[in-house]
């Protein structure tokens, strides 16, 4: 499979960047009538209409949702693209059809997308609720799951900038694509429902490798059953955890978008041919665990004035996505101070031991003030040196 050509075949260019709602995703959905089964599953809280998309005849079936997270639109993208090239009639894309059917959620928290947040409107995390399932999007999902009947459940997050990996050798990449097979139980045992999950991100992990190698992370799999994934890995069903993360200079996701479409076309794969990896177990505990390890932006050996004490020091600025006039916006705030062992930036800078110089003639940076300062006669507007 050329996964970059099919890529580039049959993204959805009707979608771009992080502010990805309904009203993105209606007018599409209305143009796939002719191709998928679409219909409303139910509505929010505040009675948006929550889509799926219901395709294949194959005995392999897979429920996938993204933007459980309203904020959280990366994968949502990937799963358009996927669409389009599933209505197409290349041959690859017939095969899938007649192997698995497949019911997706595009978004399953419409007033969390419009509103650029991570909860649902009542402010409740919607994957912290699936113990208790006291939200309706919540209920949706897991009537579903139970309509379904899936064969594996696919849960799709984005995951922040802070998130790296760290290598053999102790260098840093940001961590473009995190899997999980989450746990089903305190002991985190794995049993064949956990280990069909950690082979299909083995097989995932394998292809990544070639295209974006030490940048595939694994999450940490503490058990949580107010988490929706180990609830229903403990209902025995296989369940995946796909995290999109950052890829260098891609504030977009445009990359990370791609790199999740090719995950899952590998996924799909890799169950299809029943092709495991060998000893997909030890393969899946060898790919890096996430890490807090980077800020957005780094200034290292800059001349603070501490105290009335002059001093050489390091400090961290950090993007705050703010929505203005339906898009998503990234301002920087100055985010950490001196506590900066073990971290680096996706964009660093060095200050040659020249003076800090913030807003009103400050001469410390302040936390949480917007990242518009001088470091010597340099001068930084939102984060970065301007020239
Ligand atoms: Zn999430």
């Amino acid at each position: 499979m050329d996964l970059p050509l099919i890529f580039n075949s049959c993204k959805q260019t009707k979608l771009h960047g992080r502010y990805v709602t309904n009203k993105h995703i209606a007018p599409i959905l209305n143009d796939l009538k002719q191709f998928f089964e679409i219909d409303i599953i139910g509505t929010s809280v505040l009675n948006k209409p929550i889509y799926t998309v219901k395709i294949g005849s194959g005995k392999t079936r897979i429920l996938i949702w993204s933007q459980m997270h309203g904020n959280e639109s990366t994968t949502t993208k990937a799963i358009f693209d996927l669409l389009n090239w599933l209505k197409s009639d290349d041959e690859k894309a017939n095969s899938i059809k007649s192997n698995f059917s497949f019911c997706i959620i595009p978004i399953l928290n419409p007033d969390g997308a419009e509103l650029y947040t991570r909860q649902n409107f009542n402010k409740i995390d919607l994957n912290r609720d699936a113990y208790n399932c006291t939200q309706p999007e919540i209920r949706l999902l897991m009537q579903a799951f139970h309509d379904f009947k899936p064969d594996y459940c696919y849960n799709m997050h984005d995951q922040r900038t802070i998130f790296g990996l760290e290598s053999d050798t102790g260098t840093y990449k940001p961590a473009t694509v995190s899997f999980l097979a989450p746990a089903y139980n305190e002991e985190r045992d794995i049993n064949d429902v956990r280990l069909k999950a950690i082979s299909v991100i083995a097989a995932m992990n394998e292809t990544l490798q070639h295209y974006i190698p030490g940048q595939v992370g694994r999450f940490d799999d503490s058990y949580n059953k107010n988490c929706i994934g180990d609830s229903l890995q403990s209902l025995g069903v296989p369940t995946i955890l796909f995290e999109a993360g950052h890829y260098q200079n891609d504030y977009e996701r445009e990359n990370s978008r791609k790199f999740i479409f090719f995950s899952l076309l590998s996924g799909f794969d890799s169950i299809n041919e029943n092709v495991l990896v060998q000893d997909e177990k030890a393969e899946y505990f060898r790919i890096p665990q996430n890490k807090k390890l980077f800020y957005d932006f780094t200034y290292k050996n800059v001349k603070i004035n501490y105290e009335n004490k002059e001093k050489i020091s390091i400090f961290a600025s950090q993007y705050k996505e703010v929505l203005i006039d339906n898009s998503v916006t990234f301002r920087a705030f100055i985010n950490e101070i001196d506590n900066l062992e073990d971290v680096a930036g996706h964009e660093e800078y060095d200050g040659l031991g020249e003076a800090f110089r913030g807003k009103n003639g400050t001469n410390i940076p302040k936390n949480d003030t917007e990242a518009d300062f001088f470091i010597g006669d340099r001068k930084f507007v939102n984060g970065k040196e301007v020239k």
